[in-house]
């Protein structure tokens, strides 16, 4: 059982802009916030707003029961964390590693902890850093229920949304790959749809408010597709996957003509010509899905 004590501090190892922003909001909120980064000097305005600068990551994690890890990848939170000193400074104590990288590392570094009598919580940062502290934010959590509800009061001042997903505890990482699948290939998307706009004399300012205008048919799209998904079922009714392909072609066509590298598009449309190969013509995009979890082992 925590005290109020406990839950009135928190230590945060790595200042990137996100580590920064998370170090921000538990100061505002008032808790007595202790901040190591490998590179010195990335805490001056934390200071000023009360953070306490721990001179090694032993000093840090020893300042209280929570420490919170938000770097890079798991290289980067092993090199900080799995040194004699700091394994002795945490033993007792509970490690929430906000950092992004697979399910396997968080399952590796859960069994490290465990090996070492850490107490170990993986969570994932599903939105940018100015969603810290407000609303918007959305954060999601894996490994022992109790361990995330007895140091709820604290994560909870970060704002937002927070979710624990599971006991499993490469559930959040495989919701953060996921969820980053989408994020990337849409950017990617994005910056490619810009490129070929640009070639056809179409500024980036112009094309936004339509650009929004495709973002916006998403999200209901995502929901629908979702239970045809979970059902086996795939109409492509209104928009079948033939109808999808030619389009696709005559992105990757207009994008060449240009000189303009159409390697996503060409992959995209790869997929959709196999699901028509497959049959599935009639289908919609979604089923694509299916057929690729086919080829998944
Ligand atoms: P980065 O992903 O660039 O991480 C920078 C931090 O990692 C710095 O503290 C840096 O230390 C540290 N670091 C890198 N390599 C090492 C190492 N070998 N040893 C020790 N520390 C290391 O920036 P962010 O702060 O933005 O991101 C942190 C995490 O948050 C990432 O996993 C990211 O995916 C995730 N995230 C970020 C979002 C954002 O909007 N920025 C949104 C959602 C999630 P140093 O200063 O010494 O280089």
């Amino acid at each position: 059982m925590s005290t109020h004590s406990e839950h009135s501090a928190v230590t945060v190892l790595g200042l990137g802009p996100m580590g920064r922003a998370l170090a921000g909001a538990f100061l505002d909120a008032g808790l007595r916030t202790t901040v190591w980064n490998r590179t010195p000097g990335r805490d001056g305005e934390l200071i000023e707003r009360g953070a306490v600068s721990a001179r090694s990551v032993e000093e840090a994690v020893a300042a209280g029961e929570l420490t919170v890890v938000c770097v890079v990848n798991y290289d980067a939170s092993d090199a900080i964390l799995r040194r004699d000193g700091v394994t002795d400074a945490l033993r007792g104590r509970t490690v929430v590693n906000l950092s992004a990288d697979t399910p396997d590392r968080a399952r590796d570094t859960s069994d490290w902890a465990a090996g070492h009598g850490i107490r170990y919580l993986d969570g994932a940062i599903m939105t940018p850093i100015n969603t810290i502290g407000a609303p918007s934010a959305v954060f999601i959590y894996s490994g022992p229920a109790e361990l995330y509800e007895e140091h709820r009061p604290v994560l909870d001042t970060l704002g937002g949304t927070h979710t624990h997903l599971s006991e499993q505890i490469g559930r959040a990482a495989a919701y953060d790959i996921a969820l980053l699948d989408i994020f990337w290939t849409a950017m990617a998307g994005y910056a490619h749809a810009l490129a070929v706009a640009r070639a056809e004399g179409i500024s980036a300012r112009e094309l936004a408010p339509f650009a929004q205008g495709i973002g916006a048919i998403l999200p209901p799209l995502f929901q629908e597709t979702a239970e045809q998904v979970d059902r086996g079922t795939f109409s492509g009714e209104d928009n079948p996957l033939t109808s999808g392909a030619s389009t696709m072609s005559h992105i990757v066509h207009t994008s060449e003509s240009h000189g303009i590298d159409a390697g996503v598009m060409r992959a995209a449309e790869g997929m959709a010509r196999r699901a028509i190969g497959l049959g599935h013509g009639t289908d919609g995009f979604i089923r694509v899905a299916e057929m690729l979890g086919r080829s998944g082992k």
